[in-house]
């Protein structure tokens, strides 16, 4: 049974990781500060004996031995990231320090989520791993972009000089079950917004793009990082791209919602294009993403459904 220490693991793609990974039968801890997380997200799974939640800051030193380390710990959404810069850099160094200190303590594989945010407003596209990308240093941005990239300045240099090892996994936008209601990110907003048949909010001309990913085909992607005898980085994502206005439609379509769509100011350095190149998950680890949109956002429905959403 390995022992597995996942950090951030209340939040969307964390408590679906730490599900899969319990089921498998390996002994999995979640260390959570609950900052974006919900404890609802993996109260399930505290029935089961190889399941412990430990609530802690990853800014702050953890020690237990453990074999491998998801560090997933971060806010992900640009309106919670913004909320605290300097501590959404902080849990991006300093906590990345500790995981990579708790690692090279014991032994054990760490692999770090990091993001497509690593490309910035991308020049480049689709974006492959080689790019170096075009992130502005001072935006609002930056705290969580910077951060991410640093993060994967330090895997790299606790793998060169200490030995190690060290994934990187660059996580395009993902959504499913288990998003905050508060998120903020477009999947739950938009999506909330049709049930409600509320306006639906467009930020700029809706002419950004974007490629949403199921948290399944995600979660399927990283375990394969880790499992793999490769350090990465790797991006994980859907390369199915769309308009953020196509994307406001299918969902009122999907809803067969009667919302109006309305246009709100484009936030700054909000990126113009993602798409991810996949070439290399899919010839290294025989990984792509295998959930539709519509099947994905399907699900996705049901659960902002099965929840109370308050007005
Ligand atoms: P999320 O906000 O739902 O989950 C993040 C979790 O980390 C939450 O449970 C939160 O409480 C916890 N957390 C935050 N700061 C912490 C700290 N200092 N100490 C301990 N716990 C802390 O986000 P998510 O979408 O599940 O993202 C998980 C990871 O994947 C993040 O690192 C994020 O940057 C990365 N990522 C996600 C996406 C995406 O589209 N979902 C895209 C790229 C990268
Ligand atoms: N967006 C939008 N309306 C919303 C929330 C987001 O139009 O209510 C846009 C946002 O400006 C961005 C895209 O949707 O262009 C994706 O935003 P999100 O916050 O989900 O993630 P990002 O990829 O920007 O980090």
């Amino acid at each position: 049974m390995k022992k597995i220490l996942i950090t951030g693991g209340a939040g969307l793609i964390g408590s679906h990781l730490c599900k899969r990974l319990v089921s498998e039968g390996n002994f999995v801890i979640c260390l959570d500060n609950f900052f974006t997380g919900n404890a609802k997200n993996i109260e399930n799974l505290t029935k089961y004996s190889n399941f412990k939640i430990i609530n802690h800051d990853i800014i702050l030193p953890f020690d237990e031995k453990v074999d491998e380390i998801y560090n997933l710990a971060c806010p992900a959404s640009p309106v919670h990231y913004q909320k605290n810069p300097v501590k959404t850099i902080k849990t991006s160094v300093l906590g990345v320090i500790n995981m990579l200190d708790l690692a090279k303590k014991y032994n054990a594989k760490i692999l770090q989520a990091s993001t497509s945010e690593i490309y910035g407003d991308p020049l480049i596209h689709p974006q492959p791993e080689t790019y170096w990308g075009n992130v502005n240093t001072i935006g609002l941005r930056s705290c969580y972009d910077e951060g991410k990239r640093c993060a994967e300045t330090l895997m790299h240099d606790y793998h060169n000089e200490y030995g190690t090892d060290t994934k990187i996994v660059r996580i395009f936008n993902t959504y499913g079950p288990n998003m905050a209601r508060n998120d903020g990110r477009v999947v739950s907003n938009f999506i909330i917004q049709a049930l409600k048949d509320k306006p639906i909010t467009i930020y700029g001309t809706g002419s950004q793009t974007r490629s949403f990913c199921y948290v399944d085909d995600t979660v399927e992607g990283i375990i394969k990082v880790m499992n793999s005898p490769f350090s990465g980085p790797f991006n994980i994502g859907n390369d199915k791209e769309n308009t953020i206005l196509e994307f406001a439609l299918i969902i009122k379509k999907l809803i067969n919602s009667q919302s109006k769509i309305i246009f709100e100011p484009l936030p700054q350095d909000d990126p113009v294009q993602r798409r991810p190149l996949l070439k290399l998950a899919k010839e290294k680890l025989n990984w792509e993403p295998k959930v539709s949109l519509e099947n994905g956002l399907q699900k996705t429905i049901e659960f902002f459904k099965s929840i109370n959403t308050p007005e």
